[in-house]
């Protein structure tokens, strides 16, 4: 029995990480200032708060500039929308990021609409979804981004390959599928109201389960020497010491006598999103600037 590859996410994620870095110090040395990222946390979620603190890290990590601005879940959503406005109008903001979700008193997509579409580093505004559909140079979601550079490293030029994506969310599944359409892909996008979703996976070269149900995607539906992104991250609490552990959308262990390659869970698709999201604040910074995107990103 062969084994398929094991995709290494995070050393991905690193290289990246360095190659942004390197933009930054040329930034810098051509605008006079470095990019900033300002990221909006609303409330005291724990795994917000992990997530907004590890991205502060890792945007210092790359020289650029880190404003965290944290507002309690009694904020109202006007004051929210105000330091929107405030932020898209300070010059040293290349990236704004809203921390998701919100309280459930405001309204996410109206927060979303407020920020300003060239500092969308989230990519989740209308007018980036539309430029993205409509083949134009956008700032893209971050984990879609990253899952077609895996897939690009791994595969090389993806044309006419088949490509099923599971899930059809605004933030992950259906910008993963414009990003496989733009690439040439034929491109099927499977939800909860797919018939025979195991048929259809198994045609697919490429496969992206974005769905957040434990291992539901099932080894034999994978067509042999198919390449398979997980981008689920789902706890189950089947361990003996009762702390659970993380697994992907995709039994991994069963597919990885069918894949060509596969990304593990954890250290696959995760890594890939912050590095993506410094990634599009300094392409935002350079579309601010008015100078060319940088090379090789
Ligand atoms: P959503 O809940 O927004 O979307 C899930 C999608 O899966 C929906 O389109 C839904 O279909 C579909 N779905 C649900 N059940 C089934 C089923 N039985 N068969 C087929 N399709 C099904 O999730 P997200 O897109 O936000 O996230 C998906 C997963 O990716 C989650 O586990 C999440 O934690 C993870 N994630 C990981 C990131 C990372 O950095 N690695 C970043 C973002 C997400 P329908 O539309 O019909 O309801």
């Amino acid at each position: 029995m062969t084994i398929g590859k094991i995709i290494d996410g995070k050393a991905f994620a690193a290289g990246l990480r360095d190659k942004v870095a390197e933009g930054v110090a040329a930034f810098a040395a051509q605008a006079g200032r470095k990019p900033g990222l300002a990221v909006v946390l609303v409330g005291e979620d724990p795994a917000s708060a992990v997530y907004v603190r590890n991205k502060g890290k890792m945007t210092v990590a790359t020289g650029m500039e880190s404003y965290e601005f944290k507002r309690p879940a009694s904020i109202g959503a006007d004051d929210l929308l105000d330091l929107i406005e405030e932020l898209n109008h300070d010059d040293r903001v290349d990236g704004i990021l809203v921390q998701l979700p919100l309280p459930a008193h405001i309204d996410e997509s109206a927060v979303l609409a407020a920020i300003d579409p060239a500092k969308d580093v989230d990519g989740f505004h209308v007018v980036n979804a539309g430029k993205l559909a409509t083949g134009q140079e956008a700032l893209v979601p971050c984990t879609p981004l990253g899952c077609i550079m895996l897939l690009k490293d791994e595969l090389g030029d993806l044309t006419g390959l088949e490509a099923v994506v599971v899930g059809r969310s605004n933030i992950v599944g259906k910008p993963m599928a414009q990003l496989l359409l733009a690439e040439s892909c034929t491109v099927t996008i499977a939800h909860s109201r797919t018939r025979d979703i195991a048929s259809i996976v198994h045609r697919a070269d490429i496969v992206v389960a974005a769905v957040g149900r434990a291992e539901m995607v099932k080894g034999e539906w994978i067509k042999p020497g198919a390449t398979v992104i997980d981008v689920g991250i789902n706890r189950v609490a089947d361990t003996e010491d009762g702390k659970g552990r993380i697994v992907g959308d995709v039994a991994t262990a069963e597919a990885l006598a069918h894949v060509r390659a596969i990304t593990p869970v954890p250290g696959g698709v995760g890594p890939m999103t912050i590095a993506v999201l410094l990634r599009n604040t300094l392409v935002a910074a350079h579309a601010r600037a008015g100078l060319a995107k940088p090379d090789g990103l």
